[in-house]
């Protein structure tokens, strides 16, 4: 197999929580993503998979651990190696709202990057390029992101993105907030983009249904640690932790008639802090499947073939 365009071995990111504690939001994940290949990362709201997704990318400085890109130490790297990573890994945010300067016209947002990095010969070259970035016709480049829909502002935040030809994209909960109507436009656009400009991607994502429409392989995370790691095909059809069966089961099912019919499965018990996590498996106090074992020893990541990884005492 090729060199990974992102290989992260044991990558852990804590942050100060007072005194001598830390919030371990990222703990000892291990994961790669291949060229052209879209890789979801899923789990509940403060699993870590943004922290971890920011931190595999350098915006997040690590505590532990290393993030490889095409072989490079991203948090390492400098002056020209550093600039030219910074056009080709490039971040597609959640809020299309919070994430474009109000006060700049959209022919300038796209550009920033270009302006950066002398991307262009002329202000003709440069409107055009911006021109040419997804779904925008000529007159709405000089308009302020105020006057479209959360989807087109969207298209804004991937246009701007791709402005600068990435080869990487972090997508962190894309279409999150966006009307439903809406959200299937942007999964379309992204798969589309993905054939023509043969791009990576690093899906974030708590929709599993999304991911799994999009992604070719999935991570699992919960509570800072990588849970299992498949095939969205493998993944979905056996899934074998039971906080990912716990996570399938919970997917609506597009059929009210089915959907109102079949029996709810809903994840009991709190979310153990990440400050102060349990010392078996982590998952232990909301597992209806856990022993003694799984409260006092961790559960160690195996592979159980075909890339299919799972960490539970159950699966062993
Ligand atoms: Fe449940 Fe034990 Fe497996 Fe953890 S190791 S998921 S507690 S069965």
């Amino acid at each position: 197999m090729s060199q990974p365009i992102l290989q992260v071995e044991h990558l852990k990111k804590y942050f100060p929580a007072g005194g001598r504690k830390v919030l371990r939001a990222v703990d000892d994940v291990s994961f790669s993503v291949q060229e052209g290949e879209i890789l979801g990362i899923v789990g509940e709201s403060g699993c870590g998979k943004t922290t971890c997704g920011r931190t595999a990318i350098g915006l997040y400085s690590k505590t532990d651990g290393v993030s490889l890109y095409r072989g490079e130490d991203v948090h390492r790297m400098r002056g020209a190696k550093r600039r030219a990573f910074c056009c080709q890994v490039q971040t597609v945010f959640q809020d299309p709202y919070a994430s474009l300067d109000p006060k700049n016209k959209v022919i300038d947002l796209i550009a920033e990057g270009m302006d950066i990095h002398h991307l262009y010969t002329g202000p003709a070259e440069r409107r055009e390029k911006v021109m040419e970035q997804v779904g925008l016709n000529p007159s709405g480049i000089d308009r302020y992101p105020y006057e479209f829909s959360g989807g087109m502002r969207q298209r804004i935040g991937i246009a701007r993105a791709l402005a600068v030809e990435p080869r990487l994209l972090l997508c962190d909960e894309p279409i999150s907030a966006l009307d439903v109507s809406i959200q299937a436009q942007i999964v379309n656009l992204l798969l589309d983009l993905r054939e023509q400009k043969s791009l990576t991607y690093l899906l974030i994502s708590h929709d599993l249904s999304m991911v799994r429409h999009l992604s070719d392989r999935i991570l699992v995370m919960y509570l800072g640690e990588v849970v299992e790691e498949s095939t969205a095909q493998e993944l979905y059809t056996h899934p074998l932790h039971p906080y990912t069966k716990a996570l399938i089961a919970a997917i609506p099912i597009p059929d009210p008639k089915v959907e109102r019919a079949r029996p709810r499965s809903v994840l009991q018990g709190q979310v153990p802090s990440p400050v102060d996590p349990p010392p078996g498996c982590r998952f232990a106090g909301r597992c209806p499947y856990a022993t003694d074992r799984c409260r006092t020893e961790k559960p160690e990541l195996c592979d159980m073939g075909g890339g299919h990884r799972v960490a539970c005492h159950l699966c062993r």
